[in-house]
């Protein structure tokens, strides 16, 4: 690392001396230096955190020559100002003083950076309080050996995964799916063209390239050996698979760089096994809005937003992680979903349950805090909250639905599914914990626990005698007061304090005379005398000693407890994935009869049925009244659905819905549908035709095409492919051509198609019905009555009869002269269809529609008319040349034109 040099005519104090020493060693890093009650930046970290914080920027020596830029915040306030450089993608390194000012040695007190905080390593405060995972990802691709590993860890719950991968690409759609808010990458994958991509395309997460070291497989495969206590890495399921053993590597070193110690909270690295899971890759859970909105945002909208009945962040966090990685394994799936059956059929022990698991909070966060000795007193107390709810949250299985064992308790072993059942039996309530916690902390503790006023009365003899003395030490000085007023006859006799000499009598200046022989002079003032005395003094010191003793006595009492509460971290993390289970399982069941869902039947066979199928999403949105349910049925004879309708008439609900149903069915939810069987799937594709894209830009259709690529070479016959208007980024007769080909390859496979539903416009493709096994026309039914249509949302069979776009634009309110002119142009066209080829057609419209300009009659070449494999037609570009009027022609748009056939056809071997 560069050592960090004061800029030139900076005086060299004690102080910068000890400054620029900590700021070489984190470079990187914004560096708060405490001083006194602030910390403070200096250089240019201060004018970088001042412009970030909106704080004032001064000086700290603004009469010298060369001044020094400052700024500061208070020490008190100061972790909510990290959070917001935090949030800004800052590290920044808080460095505190590590010696008593009072006692220093040295010229400066002895300073540190104990910890460097960093987007997806600080716990501190709050903001860590989320119900998301919160990822710290490291990636490694090796060229030469075609290999590569991708390592996550949410350090706020110590939990880790990875995966290993044999294609670049495959490995950053890992990377995207899982979003790390901050990603390790050695400098030579730096410019790997997915991270840009990622970039542009507004993801959030900090690329952080860090020393090649730490990537260094030999040292990588030590350090996690260390850190997970294993001899072997194949106890880790890390064995011959060295990429993720560097990735994994490269998080152990960060986490060393940046908290100064090994974290000992880590849970058993965990690889993610892709044989036992229901792939959805990145842009499929973008097209199905499973977690973000096309529109980006979270929340309302979203298939986890309509999902997410659970009460505490664990089991949030835990249905975000089924949600991502769905099962593929039928036993798995029963499991959970024998669960979420039995709660969402016992509403009365789901009730009982929602009604324990809402006093949890975060244990497996702030298990960390402990662990890590981020915790504060309040962290405690919300613990204790927690354990003390285990109880409540046992004893819900035994509520009594009424009707079944009147008066009785059920034996929750009888009746419970294998998976909750093994919780119950294991269930552990933590009372022992909790009774130490009610008996020491007070309810409303401070959040600091160096001040003191943590702890009960009661709990430590010791402590309640300082804190009597502390606290009532006024009560004593009255007494005192009181006495010798009584033994001198002094009514006017009078106790004050001040800083300098503490405690002190005080006699009116006419009454000196009349001080006892034990009081001492100490000081005169305008009308009185002031005085000490030995009884005074002695009870002072008590008072003071008492304060910091007593500090002193809860700080070590505190740390104490810390310990007790760590020693038993195994118990404590056992039960809050249980509840964190529970809490998941009880989750779905609310949702479940909330929305009247139905259990789906899976079986490892290939048919997709569903009766009454919704969308979950829409149909929150409309309301279950106002939304239409359809039938779906994939089988031997319809493998690829061809659905056709006009725009809005649901099209994209219709094929998002039966992805969205194959996904919760396939983590153990119930489904939206009145019934549902489902083939098991081994990943579900969802791509949508570029121009429904929002961000549309010239490599839109690039995307668009690699995309389809990727599902043409990966699906297999277990996977479900879901293609929204594919073909459409492009000019109508490639467009077509690509669907046409795209939609013969899935369905034309051996032994039958892949599983697709398949929305397009092109009405061409609807003859494609009977030519190709499995493929199957489908359309959504649209009425049309007195010139108006009326959507049906009602998925029928058979093609669509037309387009009706002239209709929706009316819909949506283009003029009446514009759509009254769209529909005579409309029906030029179609007379002109039957014309002998394309640039007859052309000719034709352009006979009858002379206003038509000639690009316009260009682009009308391109209309779709059947390709006619007998007749050889010109090439396009002929045509269009021959249609064009040069009189008429700006060299504007000659230019425009000649870049636009350059696109299409001027491009090298075509
Ligand atoms: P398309 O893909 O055919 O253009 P969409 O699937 O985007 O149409 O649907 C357009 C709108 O119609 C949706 O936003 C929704 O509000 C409504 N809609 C679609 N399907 C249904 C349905 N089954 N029941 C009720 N409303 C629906």
């Amino acid at each position: 690392m560069a050592a960090f040099v004061l800029p030139p005519g900076v005086k060299m104090t004690p102080m910068f001396e000890q400054y620029a020493r900590i700021k070489s060693e984190n470079e990187n890093a914004l560096l708060m230096f405490r001083m006194g009650d602030f910390y403070e930046l200096f250089f240019d970290d201060a004018v970088i955190a001042a412009k970030a914080l909106q704080i004032t920027l001064t000086s700290r020596n603004p009469d010298a020559e060369v001044p020094v830029p400052m700024c500061g915040v208070p020490h008190h306030s100061v972790e909510a100002y990290i959070r917001q450089l935090i949030d800004k993608g800052f590290y920044v390194a808080v460095c505190d003083q590590i010696e008593d000012p009072k006692t220093a040695k040295g010229s400066v007190v002895e300073r540190a950076v104990l910890d460097v905080r960093t987007p997806s390593t600080a716990i501190e405060d709050s903001a860590t309080a989320g119900t998301e995972h919160c990822y710290l990802g490291a990636v490694w691709w090796d060229k030469d050996k075609e290999a590569g590993g991708f390592a996550w860890l949410d350090y706020s719950t110590g939990e880790w995964s990875g995966l290993h991968a044999r294609k670049e690409i495959e490995l950053w759609q890992w990377v995207l799916k899982l979003n790390p808010r901050e990603l390790l990458v050695p400098d030579v994958s730096r410019e790997a063209f997915q991270i840009n991509k990622a970039v542009e395309q507004g993801e959030i997460f900090t690329v952080r390239v860090p020393f090649r070291g730490f990537f260094e497989l030999k040292a990588a495969a030590e350090r996690v050996q260390k850190a997970q206590k294993v001899q072997e890495l194949g106890a880790l399921g890390l064995g011959g698979k060295d990429e993720l053993v560097m990735a994994c590597g490269a998080i152990l070193s960060y986490l060393r760089q940046t908290k100064k110690r090994d974290p000992g909270h880590l849970s058993p690295f965990v690889p993610l096994d892709l044989n036992r899971h229901l792939v959805i890759d990145e842009v499929t859970e973008r097209n199905l809005e499973i977690f973000r909105r096309l529109d980006g945002r979270k929340g309302l909208g979203t298939l986890r937003h309509v999902l997410d009945e659970t009460m505490t962040a664990m089991g949030a966090r835990l249905l975000e992680e089924r949600l991502r990685h769905p099962w593929k394994d039928l036993e798995q799936i029963r499991a959970t979903a024998d669960v979420v059956e039995f709660f969402a059929e016992n509403p009365y022990k789901r009730e009982a349950l929602r009604q324990a698991l809402d006093e949890v909070h975060d244990i497996e966060r702030l298990s960390t805090r402990i662990e890590t000795g981020k915790a504060n007193p309040r962290d405690f107390v919300a613990l204790k909250h927690s354990f003390k709810a285990l109880e409540k949250a046992r004893a819900s299985f035994k509520v009594c639905e009424p009707g079944i064992y009147p008066g009785q308790e059920e034996s929750p072993e009888i009746a419970l599914p294998g998976a909750a059942s093994r919780i119950y039996q294991n269930w552990d309530d933590l009372s022992d914990l909790s009774d130490m916690l009610e008996k020491s902390f007070v309810e409303s503790p401070p959040v600091t626990m160096t001040d003191g006023g943590m702890f009960k009365p009661g709990f430590h003899p010791e402590l309640d005698e300082l804190i009597e003395l502390a606290e009532h030490g006024s009560e004593r000085l009255d007494a005192l007061l009181d006495e010798e007023k009584r033994r001198n006859s002094l009514p006017r006799l009078k106790i004050g304090y001040n800083r300098v000499f503490g405690y002190y009598f005080e006699l009116p200046k006419g009454m000196a005379a009349q001080a006892p022989p034990n009081f001492i002079r100490r000081q005169t003032v305008a009308n009185a005398e002031r005085y000490t005395s030995p009884e005074l003094n002695e009870l002072q010191d008590k008072i003071t000693v008492a304060q910091d003793r007593r500090k002193a006595l809860e700080y070590q009492l505190y740390k104490e407890i810390g310990g007790l509460v760590c020693n038993e971290l195994v118990r404590i993390k056992f039960m809050s994935h249980a509840l964190a289970a529970l809490d998941f399982w009880q989750g779905l069941a609310e949702a479940a009869a909330k929305r009247n869902w139905a259990r789906p039947a899976l079986n490892a066979g290939a048919d997709i049925l569903i009766r009454e199928g919704r969308h979950p999403v829409i149909e929150h949105l409309v309301g279950s009244a106002g939304f239409i349910a359809n039938d779906l049925i994939l089988d031997a004879n319809r493998r690829l659905l061809l659905i056709t309708g006009p725009n809005m008439a649901g099209k994209s609900t219709v094929l998002r819905q039966a992805a969205l149903i194959v996904i919760l069915a396939q983590m153990g939810s119930f489904v939206p549908a009145s019934e549902a069987v489902i083939g098991l799937c081994d990943r579900v594709y969802s791509r949508v035709g570029a121009s429904d894209n929002l961000a549309e830009h010239q490599s839109t259709f690039m995307v668009e095409m690699m995309e389809t690529a990727r599902i043409l070479r990966q699906a297999t016959k277990k996977s479900l492919v879901i293609l929204d208007e594919i073909g459409r980024g492009t000019s109508t007769f490639d467009g077509l051509s690509l669907a046409w080909a795209v939609a013969e390859n899935l369905a034309e496979r051996k032994d039958g198609g892949i599983r697709t539903l398949f929305a397009t416009h092109y009405h061409e493709l609807t003859s494609l019905e009977g030519r190709i096994p499995g493929i199957c026309n489908m359309n959504i039914s649209v009425i049309e009555s007195k010139g108006e249509i009326v959507f049906m949302h009602r998925l029928v069979p058979g093609p669509a009869d037309r387009s009706y776009g002239i209709e929706v634009a009316r819909l949506a309110g283009v003029p009446q002269p514009v759509v009254n002119r769209a529909k005579k142009i409309l029906a030029a066209l179609e007379k002109s269809r039957g014309a002998a080829s394309n640039s007859d057609a052309a000719k034709a419209v352009r006979q009858l529609l002379p206003g038509l300009s000639p690009d316009a009659v260009s682009r009308e070449a391109e209309r779709p008319v059947l390709p006619d494999e007998k007749k050889p037609v010109d090439h396009p570009v002929l045509t269009a040349l021959k249609d064009i009027d040069t009189d008429h022609l700006t060299p504007m748009k000659a230019l425009a034109l000649l870049t636009e056939w350059k696109q299409l056809w001027g491009e090298k071997n075509q």
